[in-house]
């Protein structure tokens, strides 16, 4: 396959911070440390391939300690993925929930890679809560982000007991299989996802049935 300049560059980055000029051997070397939005940052973020960029992905070398700067699309070459849009708008829903639902083509791409069965696939697609953790964990532990650390951060997110009681408030309507019910935590839930914020109404019946 032809490599853009882009890609070259990452890839010369990538082998000077590493103990190894192997590519392939790198990149196990490498895992992600943090994932911010740098959109609010004065000045502009850069990948190390040179391009200008609004998530950065922070790489840390498991044998050196060395740091880098990595945007989305080099992030999704690096770990294979090719998804870099998909990646980095899962990893965001993820780091406030991870009940969050991944985009059907990372399922499709996990499943292809062999790393979820079929039964897992459908499962997740079925809304079964505890599949869904499960799977999303595979998807960090790929990505070799520590699940204590990523979770952690989340929490400076305003909001965040709210989207914490959205998600219990989903697994209770999928206990009690109440459509009415359910129905409200997918309205209340996509809401929160686009406004970030809820009504003292919504929230009332949010904290009634749990
Ligand atoms: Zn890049």
């Amino acid at each position: 396959m032809i490599k853009t300049k882009r890609q070259i560059d990452f890839e010369n980055k990538i082998l000077e911070k590493s103990t190894t000029t192997d590519y392939e051997q790198a990149k196990t070397e490498w895992y992600v440390n943090s994932i911010r939005d740098g959109g609010d940052e004065k000045g502009e973020s850069h990948c190390v391939c040179g391009q200008s960029i609004r998530w950065l992905f922070t790489l840390k070398n498991t044998k050196n300690g060395n740091t880098l700067i990595a945007g989305s699309t080099c992030m999704a070459k690096f770990a294979d993925i090719h998804l870099g849009v998909t990646l980095t708008k899962d990893l965001t829903k993820l780091k406030k929930s991870p009940f969050a639902l991944l985009d059907m083509s990372m399922l499709y791409w996990l499943n292809d890679k062999d790393m979820i069965t079929d039964k897992e696939f459908n499962d997740y697609q079925r809304r079964n809560w505890e599949t869904v953790k499960k799977v999303n964990m595979i998807l960090l532990d790929y990505l070799k982000l520590d699940p204590t650390t990523f979770f952690k951060e989340k929490k400076k997110d305003i909001g965040e007991d709210i989207r914490e009681k959205i998600d219990q408030l989903i697994k209770v309507a999928e206990e009690k299989k109440g459509r009415w019910l359910k129905y409200f935590a997918k309205s209340i839930s996509e809401q929160f996802e686009t406004r970030g914020s809820l009504s003292a109404k919504q929230l009332d019946i949010v904290n009634k049935n749990i």
